[in-house]
């Protein structure tokens, strides 16, 4: 029996592969965070400039949350990027927010694991339908505390960054881009599965921010997540996020996102 692709995927708004090699054609790295193994860090990204994630050191997947900088309210939706693009992004597919924004955060303009396609497991790289490894999940199945989980990560890098509480920085944790994760479904019980991340040293991918950015990103436990997960055995490496700055001239014509023209009514 024949199945329908759900949405319209032709009609979702994309940025013009020539607009993206003008971006690309003077970019400058003004900035560079590093990320440490189990551990996670902030950065930002004023529209219309972007960042790349890189690994150095050995394989290592990373665990990706992203804001409106100026509305925290504001975050990233995976599953809407799943459903508008696919079960694994690469190059020229976006970076969607919830709603009632709904709209364009980032563009991915480069992504050199992009020849991985997928594998005869069914296996792809950069995942949007995992979540991020937890304390509560992993308390859940082994009844022990680790405190070292993505989601864990990312909750100490928001609150040192925004100075808020650990309570308050957790909330704004949500589910994640899996950068350099190589995950699939079981063909025969249809299981998220992870395997050995074909990353390696000098590996990246490059987004263009389409609003004003917060970001977080967590050098995930699991290593290259070929084994075992949310433990210290694991080796780990860092991650490194460059901060990208186009042409001055490209910069004076951007157009930031615009928040989606639904009228908000809702029938009433
Ligand atoms: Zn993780």
């Amino acid at each position: 029996m024949s199945v329908t692709v759900c949405y319209d995927v032709a009609s979702v708004p994309r940025r013009d592969p020539n607009d993206i090699a003008q971006w690309k054609s003077e970019l400058e790295v003004i900035d560079t965070v590093t990320v440490q193994p189990r551990d996670a860090a902030c950065f930002e990204v004023p529209a219309g400039y972007g960042f790349r994630i890189k690994s150095i050191n050995g394989p290592q997947v990373g665990d990706l949350n992203l804001w409106n900088k100026n509305d925290l309210s504001e975050r990233f939706f995976s599953g809407k990027t799943r459903q508008l693009h696919a079960t694994h992004v690469t190059t020229g597919d976006r970076l969607w927010s919830n709603m009632p924004a709904l709209r364009a955060m980032a563009t991915i303009t480069h992504d050199t694991l992009n020849w991985y396609g997928f594998d005869e497991d069914g296996g792809g790289v950069h995942d949007v339908i995992g979540t991020r490894c937890d304390p509560y999940t992993n308390y859940l199945l082994k009844q022990v505390d680790y405190h070292h989980c993505c989601h864990s990560n990312l909750t100490r890098a928001v609150a040192e960054h925004l100075s808020q509480s650990l309570k308050d920085a957790e909330l704004l944790i949500h589910d994640v881009l899996n950068v350099f994760m190589c995950t699939g479904f079981t063909r025969d019980t249809h299981q998220y599965f992870m395997k050995a991340s074909p990353v390696r040293p000098g590996d990246y991918i490059e987004f263009m921010a389409e609003i004003d950015l917060l970001g977080a990103l967590s050098a995930c436990p699991g290593g290259d997540c070929g084994s075992t997960h949310s433990d210290d055995k694991t080796p780990c490496y860092p991650l490194v996020v460059d901060i990208l700055k186009p042409a001055d001239s490209y910069l004076d014509e951007f157009q930031a996102s615009p928040l989606n023209g639904y009228d908000g009514s809702h029938g009433v």
